[in-house]
């Protein structure tokens, strides 16, 4: 049994080689796990095999050096967790491609005519796209489009960095008309006759359309893909939008399991301090994780990063408990904080400087932590850096209205001195105006958080219509 765990968690042989080196991460439990291994070579059922393994690797922790009394059989987490891959897939149709997690050039089907390209994901929607370097052959004169990692923005004379998309059930159109109806809204301007088109600098960062092989070859016969330019500016099924000043892709488009060395740090050190404190054999002072660390700013980003993560986690469960108790009807922005504090519940020594107060203090005090709150909600609405964690709207579990902005789109005379396009849309459009303001990423655009100035946020100052929607409205006009 030892001597199994040892050439599963511990060394491997290298096939070539026949070198010792470290064997990739494994956890013991799950479909893959080192159990289910164990039970396929014995026979014998998988949770036994899970129990087995761990008493085993306890008996050889426990057995001591006898000179230097260190665990004659330590393992360490790094044996069980393994970081996240890339997922991999070949140029075809959804539902035929052969898709992977092990990186490698071709299929393996001995052609070497299937190539394998990294796949990666647009954090608004999900959307796919293949990450690809484009080449021109130079005696050819057709295209060539090869593998790259998201991060590698490498220049180079002969080639453009970006990304393919293929997408049979939304596929981006082919017609001018209806082109210019899912461009970003800032590519786009009206001319004085009423037409539009697309700004000059944006033309070169149209996606362009290839027709390639299996191979990434281009191919007449080939099957239809659209490139499009990293820095990655607009997703072409959901429509987000982002800035040309943001040059890295990472914070738009995400590999299967781009988790950042914090989270990840945070996530298992959370888990380790819940799976303590369930145990009720350990004494309180005992339920605490120790971390050795070699640098002390190390040290600070990962205690800061813990800490906030566990804040925007309680508020987040605050918010979406307030907002769950409140029913269909919903929560209204004065009832916020004091429904947030409310569903918060929390001790009074956790946030007052002196937890004696009593009388007016304890009311003065309760009021200075519902106005943090709603403070504090309305920030973690706004999207913002926090890429790996989106909040409760982005990722649907909280939807955000605004009072009375269907029927003020409803109306006629509120919109008669605004823009002329405003004044003659149909209700649906200027409605629809809105959503196509909320598909724009804030932080390009972000508005202050309505708790601080909710005056200042009436909808009818911010709503607005695309490009493409007024000129049809200007259009009907005439
Ligand atoms: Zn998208």
């Amino acid at each position: 049994m030892a001597v199994w765990i040892e050439t599963t968690f511990g060394l491997e042989t290298e096939a070539e080689s026949g070198r010792l080196r470290r064997a990739k991460p494994l956890s013991i439990n799950g479909g893959d796990g080192a159990a289910q291994r164990l039970s396929t070579l014995t026979g014998v059922p998988a949770e036994l095999c899970a129990a087995a393994i761990q008493q085993t690797l306890l008996a050889g922790y426990d057995a001591l050096h006898p000179e230097t009394r260190f665990p004659a059989f330590a393992f360490r987490l790094h044996q069980f967790i393994s970081r996240g891959d890339t997922v991999y897939a070949s140029l075809e149709s959804p539902s035929d491609r052969y898709i992977t997690l092990k990186g490698q050039q071709y299929v393996p089907d001995k052609t070497r005519q299937r190539i394998l390209l990294p796949l990666v994901f647009c954090r608004e929607c999900g959307q796919e796209y293949y990450v690809v370097n484009q080449h021109k052959d130079s005696q050819t004169a057709k295209l060539l489009f090869t593998a790259r990692e998201l991060r590698d923005q490498t220049r180079e004379e002969d080639q453009q960095r970006g990304f393919l998309y293929h997408n049979p059930a939304d596929p981006w159109p082919p017609d001018e008309a209806a082109i210019l109806e899912r461009l970003p809204e800032d590519w786009l301007v009206l001319s004085s006759g009423g037409l539009l088109r697309v700004k000059r600098h944006f033309r070169q960062k149209q996606p362009q359309v290839v027709r390639l092989d299996t191979s990434g070859q281009e191919e007449e016969q080939g099957t239809t893909y659209h490139f499009v330019h990293s820095p990655f500016a607009f997703c072409l099924h959901c429509g987000v939008t982002y800035s040309g000043r943001e040059r890295s892709d990472f914070g738009k488009l995400a590999s299967l399991s781009s988790e950042g060395r914090s989270t990840a740090t945070t996530v298992l050190s959370l888990s380790a301090l819940r799976a303590l404190r369930r145990d009720e054999t350990l004494e309180r002072k005992a339920q605490k994780l120790l971390s050795f660390t070699d640098n002390r700013q190390d040290a600070s980003l990962q205690a800061g990063h813990f800490n906030d993560f566990v804040e925007v986690g309680l508020l987040r469960t605050a918010v979406y408990q307030a907002v769950q108790r409140a029913g269909a009807n919903g929560l209204k922005h004065d009832e916020l904080a004091q429904r947030v504090f409310d569903a918060l519940n929390m001790p009074l020594e956790l946030y007052a400087a002196n937890p004696d107060v009593k009388f007016l203090q304890k009311q003065e005090t309760d009021q200075a932590l519902r106005e943090l709150l709603a403070y504090r909600v309305y920030q973690d609405l706004r999207r913002g850096w926090r890429v790996t964690a989106p909040n409760l709207e982005q990722a649907g579990l909280l939807k955000i209205d605004y009072v009375s902005l269907r029927e003020l789109c409803q109306a006629v005379e509120e919109w008669q001195s605004g823009h002329a396009a405003l004044a003659s849309a149909a209700p649906a459009e200027r409605y629809q105006g809105r959503d196509s303001r909320a598909r724009q990423r804030p932080g390009t655009n972000a508005s202050p958080p309505g708790c601080l100035a909710p005056q200042k946020n009436h909808p009818g100052t911010t709503a607005h219509l695309h490009p493409a929607t007024a000129a049809r409205a200007q259009k009907r006009r005439r």
